[in-house]
């Protein structure tokens, strides 16, 4: 069901730090092609040996991204098993992490974030069409694989990753993490999502976009209480904008908008020329 390397044909570099439930390394993975050598860079994911027995749950998300293809969406090489050891094999993105980029990047303009709200959702459109549901968009979990250069008319690109664990296996704690980027509906049924918690999921992400990957809950909000009092994150002054991050993190699913349309509408923020800045107003930043 998926392609399998041998544990021997990788080879461990530095550690990158952890993830949820992983510990992640840069590496590279050695194949052998016409009795050529051949190495690649890879991004090497070790399952935290703490949460073995959600192993399953681990290779599934390896499996669906290895078994499907799109330029916005990044590719997972295979998995590799070893003793207890459960690793997933990816490319590696060079410039790591949006969430991060974002913080340190302080100037990005308008059009960059735009743009990268755009191959989101183009992502997020075939993800659908195939009847895919991702279950963990965030800033964090797109990686940023080229950078913008305006002098030689080079965009950013970037790649969603992978879900990890599936969130029907998390503890209340981990989800509680979560908020505001898990649908508020999940916290009540997360055994069933749908694509409609992607498009909340979206909403938030892209909300982290504009905002320069700053937290989105103050830090005195308790997060079970931002779903429970049904609150919404600082709009955008940009109307449009705000307009659309808050259709997709509509409480009622019903109001989440169809690809099509989140598409339409920011192709339509683009001509509209707005050139301003269009961080939420609030004193925190
Ligand atoms: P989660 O399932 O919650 O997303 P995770 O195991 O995927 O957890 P992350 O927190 O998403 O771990 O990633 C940790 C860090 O690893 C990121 O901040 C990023 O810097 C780096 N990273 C992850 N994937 C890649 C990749 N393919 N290439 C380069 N760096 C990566
Ligand atoms: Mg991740």
């Amino acid at each position: 069901q998926f392609h399998t390397i041998k544990y021997e044909d990788l080879k461990w570099d530095e550690s990158l730090g952890q993830g949820s439930f992983t510990r992640i390394f840069k590496g590279e993975k050695t194949d052998y092609r016409d009795g050529e050598k051949h190495t690649t860079e890879v991004l090497l994911k070790e399952l935290d040996p703490d949460h073995k027995n959600c192993w399953e749950s681990f290779f599934e998300a390896a499996s669906f991204m290895s078994q499907i293809s799109h330029k916005h969406l990044l590719h997972v090489y295979g998995v590799s098993v070893h003793g207890d050891k459960n690793i997933m094999v990816q490319e590696f993105v060079k410039h790591g992490a949006l969430d991060l980029y974002l913080k340190r990047e302080k100037s990005l303009s308008v059009s960059w974030k735009l743009n990268v709200a755009k191959q989101l959702a183009c992502v997020l459109n075939f993800l659908e069409e195939q009847s895919i549901i991702h279950g963990n968009i965030c800033a964090k979990n797109l990686l940023l694989v080229r950078e913008e250069d305006p002098s030689q008319g080079i965009s950013p690109f970037i790649k969603l990753s992978d879900p990890g664990i599936n969130v029907a296996m998390l503890g209340k704690d981990v989800i509680m993490h979560r908020i505001p980027w898990i649908a508020p509906e999940s916290l009540a049924a997360p055994d069933n999502l749908t694509h409609e918690c992607d498009k909340w999921s979206f909403g938030a992400t892209v909300w982290e976009i504009f905002n320069n990957g700053n937290p989105p809950l103050q830090d005195n909000t308790k997060p079970h209480v931002f779903y429970e009092n049904k609150q919404q994150l600082p709009p955008s002054q940009w109307t449009e904008l705000a307009d659309l991050i808050g259709q997709c993190m509509s409480y009622d699913l019903a109001f989440r908008p169809s690809c099509r349309s989140i598409i339409r509408q920011l192709n339509s923020l683009v001509t509209s020329g707005n050139n301003d800045d269009h961080t939420v107003f609030d004193e925190r930043y």
